[in-house]
């Protein structure tokens, strides 16, 4: 997810698929220094952390609030981590998650001439 979603056309709002498509996995510094609270992260090894919720084969981020495809809203934005930050909407990922939950990709990238 990757505006605020204070934004009337943001495409986010009525989707919320990478929130439930991928492992949210991160630097486990990344935790306290958003400050997430502890609950909504899961240890992955010494190393990594990740978004509670999408370490498993059908991923849904627990910070993730309402119907994907109707109206979500990541109840953590302001403290989101990194991989939630980079993924841009009309990005590969973005569409990759947005075809798997059955919702069209969007296309912001120029195509090639
Ligand atoms: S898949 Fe794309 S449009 Fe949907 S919430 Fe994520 S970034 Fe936004
Ligand atoms: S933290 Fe927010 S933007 Fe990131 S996966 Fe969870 S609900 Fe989505």
């Amino acid at each position: 997810m990757s505006m605020p979603h204070s934004s009337t056309d943001n495409p986010c709002l009525s989707c919320g698929a990478c929130c439930v498509t991928f492992r949210v996995s991160f630097y486990w510094a990344e935790a306290e220094v958003q400050g997430l609270a502890e609950h909504l992260t899961e240890k992955l090894n010494p190393f990594y952390s990740c978004m509670a919720g999408t370490n498993k084969a059908s991923p849904r981020c627990q910070a993730l609030d309402g119907k994907v495809g109707e109206e979500v809203v990541c109840g953590v934005y302001a403290h989101r981590p990194s991989p939630c930050r980079e993924l841009q909407a009309g990005d590969e990922k973005c569409n990759r998650a947005r075809i798997r939950h059955g919702l069209p990709p969007l296309y912001s990238e120029p195509q090639a001439a």
